[in-house]
């Protein structure tokens, strides 16, 4: 029998893993601690030894905090001339460098680590979590991505499987999984749109779907990238850092440790502050003043002012709602209902905002940390044949499109254009005897090109001898259900198909999965030389031969 496959959530904050059960149950795995959820936190320890995975690495974080890394989500396919990636450098506690080719990588001691190897190590230790639960090995997964992630972000997941030993059997979008959820035990035979309206820790996203006779059909998505619940910490530490440093002259942006201790707080100040209208932030020793005296942080905090401080974040949110409602051609009062999904979501200000853009009160329905990861455990059982034919069809979360000149975008596939899906485009040569043309795709929705995405560039050559113009090539873009892309150049005349090469501009090349995994095993057994016979506490993830690796594009 083949192995069951799990459905996991892997979130910026937190990570999840859930399975479906022969009689279509879905069950959360709760770790051998009693945890459901899995902080996304990895944690090389100074002194050397194992990886240290969720809340034990969480919980070292403070005094370990340049090798601790967390909210690597947000780096997962990114350039380190990013925007985001630049906002999020400013107040990381761990480097943030650039790979040869530009990727965002974190350093670790004298290490570069691309984001792919410190999520695989989630991923590992969700499939550790799962062999426990379950008794028995795992090696398939379906893991979830938000809507707003472009095909190298996902690529860059299926990659972080890859190293963790996991055969990636899809992608599914976060919001469509959690439709999935909800929908899943609420059959109806009528015609269902549904908002999902989902704010994590480091994204968020919007769809519009409709759900009818157990076929999910996403008909628009959208959102924002680099918006969620750290926006709200981070807000929140460097406001507690200004008051700090008129009050004292203590600059704590220059003391690693004190901020990691201060994030904390502030998160969980923010998550009292969802029940409660104020709350007491108490760091004894935080730092040292000029005079080496210690300063202790004693302050309270209300809901009203972390509300006013996060104003701008969470204006964020209505533009990209607006835009999706209008690409889905509907209005808000078409939606029979709005579901929350996302631990920010629990913050009032949020639902409000929700209740106000879509005139109705938000759907709070499962528990909003678990309901993706229920809903790709339950897309499991469609994938492995469980289900009685329940669809899912998804759409292009971005316009892709050609170079055209120095600058332009020429759009073949619209935005929310439901797959699979197919483009083709006729391209005549520009000078006599032109012996190759080169087209490059990119993604994005801007009109100059250089602010979209490189997507990678087609090449023909050997073109047949003739006057300029008189040679035709067609070009076929396909995008299949897995949004996966496939790009092919033809010269009419001869039918020749050859030279075309798609050269993706980042991520992990096949050697440097191969090399992660390497290094990773020497590592392993390092720490396993060094550790005392009877360091019981420390578990292991079973180690077993990988699945051979697919070579890329198959
Ligand atoms: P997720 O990525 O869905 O796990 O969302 C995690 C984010 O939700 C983090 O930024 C948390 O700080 C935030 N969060 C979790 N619980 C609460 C709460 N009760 N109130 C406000 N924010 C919360």
């Amino acid at each position: 029998m083949a192995s069951r496959i799990l459905g996991i959530d892997l979130g910026t904050t937190n990570s999840c893993v859930a399975v479906i059960d022969d009689r279509g149950t879905v069950t959360v795995l709760a770790s051998p601690e009693g945890e459901r959820t899995t902080p996304s936190v990895v944690a090389w320890p100074a002194a050397g030894g194992d990886v240290l995975v969720g809340t034990p690495a969480r919980r070292q974080a403070v005094s370990n905090a340049a090798q601790t890394v967390f909210a690597t989500k947000r780096l997962v396919g990114r350039k380190v001339n990013n925007d985001d990636v630049a906002l999020a450098a400013r107040t990381a506690p761990y480097r943030i460098v650039a790979a040869a080719n530009g990727d965002a990588w974190v350093r670790i001691g004298n290490v570069n680590r691309s984001p792919q190897e410190v999520a695989s190590h989630v991923l590992r230790r969700l499939r550790a979590i799962a062999e426990a639960a379950l008794g028995e090995p795992v090696t398939r997964a379906i893991v979830t991505v938000p809507a707003y992630f472009d095909e190298h972000q996902r690529q860059a997941t299926r990659d972080a499987g890859t190293i963790a030993g996991l055969d990636v059997v899809r992608i599914l979008n976060e919001p469509t999984a959690a439709a999935l959820a909800y929908g899943a035990h609420r059959v109806s035979d009528r015609r269902r749109l549904i908002g999902v309206f989902d704010l994590g820790g480091g994204t968020f996203d919007i769809s519009i779907m409709s759900v009818e006779n157990g076929i999910f059909e996403v008909l628009a998505t959208g959102g924002d990238s680099a918006l969620g619940g750290e926006d709200w910490d981070r807000r929140m530490v460097e406001r507690m850092a200004d008051e700090i440093f008129d009050k004292t002259r203590i600059d704590l942006m220059q003391n690693p440790v004190a901020l990691g201790r201060l994030r904390e707080a502030c998160e969980a100040a923010k998550k009292a502050l969802s029940s409660e209208r104020e709350t007491w932030m108490r760091l004894p020793f935080l730092a040292q003043d000029q005079d080496g005296q210690p300063f202790n942080l004693e302050r309270k905090l209300t809901r009203d002012e972390v509300e006013a401080w996060t104003a701008a974040e969470l204006a964020r949110v209505d533009a990209p709602c607006r835009r999706t409602l209008a690409d889905a051609r509907v209005t808000p009062a078409d939606l029979e209902e709005v579901l929350l999904v996302g631990g920010m979501t629990r913050w009032p200000a949020v639902q409000a905002t929700v209740e106000r853009i879509f005139g109705k009160k938000p759907s709070k329905g499962a528990n909003p940390d678990e309901v993706v990861a229920m809903g790709a455990a339950a897309y499991a059982g469609i994938v492995g044949g469980d289900d009685d034919g329940a669809a899912l069809l998804d759409v292009t979360p971005h316009d892709i499109g050609i170079k055209v000149g120095e600058t332009g975008f020429s759009v073949l596939i619209a935005r929310n254009s439901m797959l699979p899906v197919r483009a083709r485009k006729l391209f005549a040569t520009t000078s006599a005897d032109q012996k190759f043309v080169s087209i490059e795709l990119y993604q994005g929705e801007h009109a100059d090109v250089r602010k979209n995405r490189r997507l990678g560039q087609v090449t023909l050559d050997g073109l047949p001898p003739g006057p300029a113009g008189s040679i035709r090539v067609e070009l076929n873009l396909t995008v299949d259900v897995e949004s996966i892309m496939n790009v092919t150049a033809r010269e009419l005349s001869t039918g020749k198909e050859a030279g075309v090469t798609l050269r993706p501009s980042g991520g992990l090349t096949q050697r440097e999965i191969v090399e992660i995994i390497s290094r990773r095993r020497e590592e392993e057994s390092a720490a396993a030389a060094t550790r005392p016979i009877d360091g019981g506490t420390l578990t292991r993830v079973p180690t077993r031969e990988l699945p051979p690796i697919k070579p890329r594009g198959e």
